[in-house]
């Protein structure tokens, strides 16, 4: 998509601090860290938001699950968080799909 931040860093127009790639998935360190370690995965197809995801694309969403565990495990967390916000209500400001990957830290709920 022309105008998507993260499709921009997908093709490395814009910079990023990149933890892991493959064909399918990109991770990145998070501009404005949440918690000591805040990694963003996002599929390289474009999808706007976890609404979009269905049975023709759902495969991408397990593998951005399991990349999730797998960078956690790399990084030493002892336990983690990971956030999908959808949509504007729920706090979503990039329109293409990514997990928050958060850990370092106590984080309590209910989230606020
Ligand atoms: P969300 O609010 O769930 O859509 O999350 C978007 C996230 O993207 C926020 O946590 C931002 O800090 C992060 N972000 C925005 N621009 C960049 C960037 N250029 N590189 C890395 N992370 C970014």
């Amino acid at each position: 998509m022309e105008n998507c931040l993260f499709c921009k860093i997908i093709k490395k127009e814009i910079p990023s601090e990149i933890v892991f790639e493959n064909d399918e998935l990109l991770a990145f360190r998070d501009i404005s860290p949440q918690a000591p370690v805040h990694i963003l995965i996002i599929p390289k197809i474009h999808i706007e938001s976890p609404f979009e995801i269905n049975s023709s694309n759902s495969t991408v969403a397990g593998k951005i699950i399991a990349l999730a565990a797998e960078i956690a495990k790399e990084q030493k967390l002892e336990g983690y968080r990971l956030v999908f916000n959808c949509n504007e209500i729920a706090g979503q400001s990039v329109f293409h799909l990514h997990a928050h990957l958060l850990g370092g830290r106590i984080m309590n709920w209910p989230p606020g």
